[in-house]
């Protein structure tokens, strides 16, 4: 079967559904198809690894509200429909529903999880991305005594073993890095270390897994040391790789993403991508840049949208110039961060009585905050940092005095 619609979004989640709604409002005329593998609407991730275990993961709830009032507007969501082919030359996308054309395309096909081949085959070894990964793992953890090895101490990793022990479980956090976040400074892994160690969290860091010793209700996983963490069921978080497989031989260039323009424009002028399958040059830090964060994947989805409908429209395209942020809720403590670091400024560490504030500022520039709750603050340096921010108007801000404590580089 062979269909058309003036524009199509291939993907499911956050991205889609904002290139979807963006589309929709600034050009009603034009008709919106939405392209998704998945069997459900598109639904909010992020709880997947924070909502209690005790309670069920209810879809509904977790459906974004845009997507019901995109259907009500005439926007089709073709669910169930694989993309496995772009020829755009014919400005065709092909299906294992059939193929469909389009006048202009917005992929927003997202990543998918590392599942290291060590691992691959084995029973009772979970990761972390869709609602089925969610529903699987709640029910492998349901039975009492169940020892868990969670792999990779980042943010997935880090959630899940917050609300598994929070519940009760016994969990070991494994990861091969000595200091898990330690991109954001030294100060910022041993805060994170202490957090998941006051909460009872079993950290192994800085060895990695090689494999499995036993089965059934016995088995442990291996670390590079030889010593033995027990493990009935292991949750893997080692990260995502994009997911372009079905975009192989399309012309486009895939360089750890879909390579862009500043805005987000890929291929002949008509295809766009947004999320976290993009890698595009941010004007804003003149620096290429993947971001595997949900704000980023909503605000990319958005100028993605209008960009498809403006390229139909001879319209002028917009930049995607956002300054990226990312939140984690672990032991009930929200983790925020907001700017871009290359690694080699300053960091200057406040705290007080609400949490941590970690200032990365390069000589007079401020140009990035990592906060451990410290909520308020947080977001007025937030909103700050979209407008330039120098490094005395954030120390006001943060209401910091002297002197600080210069916490690494
Ligand atoms: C458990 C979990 C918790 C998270 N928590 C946070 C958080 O607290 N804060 C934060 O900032 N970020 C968080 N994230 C990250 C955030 O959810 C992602 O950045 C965001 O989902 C990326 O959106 P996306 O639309 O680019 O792609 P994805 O969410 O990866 O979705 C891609 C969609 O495309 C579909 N698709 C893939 N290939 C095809 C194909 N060939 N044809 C059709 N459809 C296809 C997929 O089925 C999927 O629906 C979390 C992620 C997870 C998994």
């Amino acid at each position: 079967m062979s269909t058309y619609s003036d524009v199509v979004i291939v993907g499911g989640s956050v991205a889609a559904t904002r290139a979807a709604e963006a589309a929709r409002r600034h050009a009603p005329s034009l008709n919106v198809t939405v392209v998704s593998a998945e069997a459900h609407l598109p639904y909010e991730r992020p709880p997947l690894s924070k909502l209690p275990l005790g309670e069920p993961v209810d879809l509904d709830e977790l459906t974004y509200p845009a997507v019901l009032r995109l259907q009500e507007e005439g926007v089709k969501f073709a669910l169930d429909t694989r993309a496995d082919g772009l020829d755009i030359g014919a400005k065709q996308v092909s299906t294992n529903c059939g193929t469909i054309g389009y006048g202009a395309l917005v992929i927003a096909t997202g990543c998918e999880p590392i599942l290291p081949p060590m691992l691959e085959g084995l029973p009772d070894v979970y990761v972390l991305r869709s609602y089925e990964d969610a529903v699987a793992l709640r029910a492998a953890v349901a039975e009492p005594g169940r020892s868990v090895a969670v792999i990779g101490a980042g943010f997935i990793g880090g959630e899940f073993a917050a609300t598994l022990v929070k519940e009760g479980h016994e969990v070991t956090l494994v990861d091969l890095a000595a200091k898990p976040l330690g991109r954001f400074g030294d100060a910022v892994a041993d805060a994170y270390e202490r957090l998941h160690l006051d909460n009872g969290v079993d950290l192994e860091l800085g060895t990695g897994a090689v494999g499995t010793v036993g089965a059934g209700g016995s088995r442990s996983l291996e670390l590079a040391d030889g010593r033995l963490i027990p493990a009935d069921v292991i949750v893997v978080g080692v990260g995502v790789r994009p997911s372009v497989a079905w975009l192989d031989g399309s012309g486009l260039t895939i360089e750890n993403g879909i390579v862009c323009d500043e805005t987000l424009r890929t291929g002949d002028g008509s295809v766009f991508a947004a999320g976290d399958a993009v890698r595009w040059p941010n004007p804003r830090y003149g620096e290429t840049m993947r971001i595997e964060h949900w704000t980023t994947a909503a605000d990319q989805g958005r100028i993605a949208g209008i960009n498809a409908a403006n390229s139909l429209l001879g319209g002028e395209l917009k930049s995607c110039a956002p300054v990226p942020y990312f939140w984690s809720d672990q032991h009930g403590v929200r983790i925020q961060y907001a700017g871009h670091r290359t690694g080699a400024e300053q960091v200057v560490e406040h705290h007080d009585q609400d949490g941590s504030l970690y200032l990365y500022h390069s000589g007079d520039e401020a140009v990035a905050v990592l906060a451990f709750e410290r909520r308020p603050v947080f977001v007025r340096l937030r909103a700050a940092l979209r407008n330039g921010l120098s490094w005395e108007q954030a120390r006001e801000i943060a209401g910091l005095g002297e002197p600080d404590r210069v916490a690494s580089r």
